[in-house]
C-alpha cells in the first residue's frame, strides 16, 4: 500500500462504524445467517458454489469461541437443509487458537464432526504470520481424523509458502492458495507484486505436480490467465481445481471463467463481525477508500 492509501485507510478507520458499513456491505452478505443463504441461493442459481463464513476472528475469551462455534454447526445444518452448493471457512483465532490450541483442536473437531455427517468440508483460513506454525499444525491435526473433510490456505507472498506446500503435499492436502493480505514485514514476506505472482505461480504448479486439490483464490488477471494454462498442460479434469473469488470483487472477470467452463466458488461472509473483514477489502480497493474518504470531508460534498 502506498503511504497516502495507508493515511485514507487509517482515517476511514476513525470513522463512524455506520458509515464504513455502507460503503463495506459491498463485500459482505449481511448481519444475520438468513442474508448469507439468500446470496449463496442466488449464486449456486447462476452455477457458482459458495464458502459461507460466520465473520469473526481474535476472540479472547472461551465462551465467545464456543458460541461461534454453535453458529457454525447451525450454518452447516442450514446448508445440508436448504440444499445449497457451499462449504463453510472458518478464521482459527475466531475458534480459540489465541486462548489455547488445544481448547481450539476440540472446538474445530466439533465442527468437522458435524460437516462430515453431511459430507461437507470446512476450509481452515490462514491469518497473520504470528500464526501461520499453529495454523499448519491444527489443520495436520485435524486431518489425521478428517482427512476427507478439511483443508487450509497457502498465502503466496510468504517465503516460507513453497517448504510448507512441500511438507502438505505428502499428505495430499486440499488447499487454497491466495495472495495472502496480512501487513507482513519483508524479511519473512515478497512485497513486489512480480514476486507474488511468481511464487503463487511456482506454488501452484508444485501442488498440482503432486496431485493435490487447488481452491485457485485470486482476482488478479495475469494469475487467472497462466493458471489456464497450467490446467491445459496438466490436462485437468475439472473435479481437480476451481477458482475462488471473493463476494463483491470483479464480478466480470468471475462470469468469465466460468463462461470458459471452470468451476467457481464465491466466499460469502455474514455476521455481526464484519468490521475487521471489511477494513481489509477496503484496503485493497483504493477507489472505494477514497470515496468514503471523501465523503466524511465536508468541503468535497
Ligand atoms: C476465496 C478467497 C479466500 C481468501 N482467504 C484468505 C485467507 O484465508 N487468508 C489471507 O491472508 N487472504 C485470503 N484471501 C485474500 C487474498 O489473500 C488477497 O488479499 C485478495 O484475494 C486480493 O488478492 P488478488 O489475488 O485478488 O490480487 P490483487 O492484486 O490484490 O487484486 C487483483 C485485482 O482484483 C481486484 N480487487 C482485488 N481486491 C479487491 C477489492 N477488495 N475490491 C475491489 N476490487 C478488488 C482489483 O481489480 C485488483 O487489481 C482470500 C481471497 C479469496 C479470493
Amino acid at each position: 500500500m502506498n503511504p497516502l492509501h495507508n493515511l485514507i485507510v487509517e482515517t476511514v478507520k476513525i470513522m463512524p462504524k455506520s458509515i464504513i458499513y455502507l460503503f463495506a456491505k459491498k463485500y459482505i452478505a449481511g448481519k444475520t445467517l438468513s442474508n448469507g443463504v439468500a446470496v449463496a441461493k442466488d449464486l449456486n442459481s447462476k452455477g457458482i458454489m459458495t464458502t459461507m463464513d460466520v465473520l469473526g476472528e481474535s476472540v479472547r475469551q472461551k465462551e465467545d469461541a464456543i458460541n461461534f462455534v454453535n453458529q457454525f454447526l447451525e450454518l452447516l445444518d442450514t446448508i445440508e437443509k436448504e440444499k445449497l452448493n457451499s462449504n463453510i471457512s472458518t478464521k482459527p483465532t475466531q475458534l480459540g487458537l489465541n486462548i489455547d490450541f488445544d481448547f481450539c483442536v476440540v472446538q474445530y473437531e466439533k465442527i468437522i464432526e458435524r460437516a462430515k455427517m453431511y459430507n461437507n468440508f470446512v476450509r481452515i483460513d490462514m491469518e497473520d504470520s504470528s500464526t501461520t506454525d499453529s495454523i499448519i499444525k491444527l489443520y495436520t491435526k485435524l486431518y489425521q481424523k478428517f482427512p476427507q473433510n478439511v483443508g487450509i490456505v497457502v498465502q503466496a507472498y510468504l517465503h516460507r509458502t513453497i517448504d510448507d506446500v512441500r511438507e502438505m503435499d505428502k499428505i495430499k492436502t486440499n488447499y487454497r492458495l491466495c495472495k495472502g493480505i496480512y501487513i507482513e514485514p519483508k524479511e519473512i514476506a515478497y512485497k513486489e507484486k512480480k514476486e507474488v505472482r511468481d511464487n503463487f505461480i511456482k506454488n501452484l504448479n508444485l501442488m498440482l505436480d503432486d496431485g493435490c486439490y487447488v481452491g485457485i483464490a485470486t482476482h488478479d488477471k495475469p494469475i487467472i490467465d497462466k493458471a489456464f494454462e497450467i490446467i491445459k498442460t496438466h490436462k485437468l479434469s475439472k473435479d481437480k481445481y476451481e477458482f475462488q473469488m471473493l463476494y463483491g470483487v470483479t464480478e466480470n472477470l468471475r462470469k468469465q471463467i466460468l463462461d470458459n467452463g471452470h468451476r467457481m466458488r464465491v466466499y460469502v461472509p455474514f455476521g455481526d463481525q464484519w468490521y475487521y473483514y471489511a477494513i481489509r477489502r477496503l484496503q485493497e480497493n483504493p477507489q472505494v477508500a477514497w470515496t468514503m474518504f471523501k465523503s466524511f470531508l465536508p468541503f468535497t460534498k
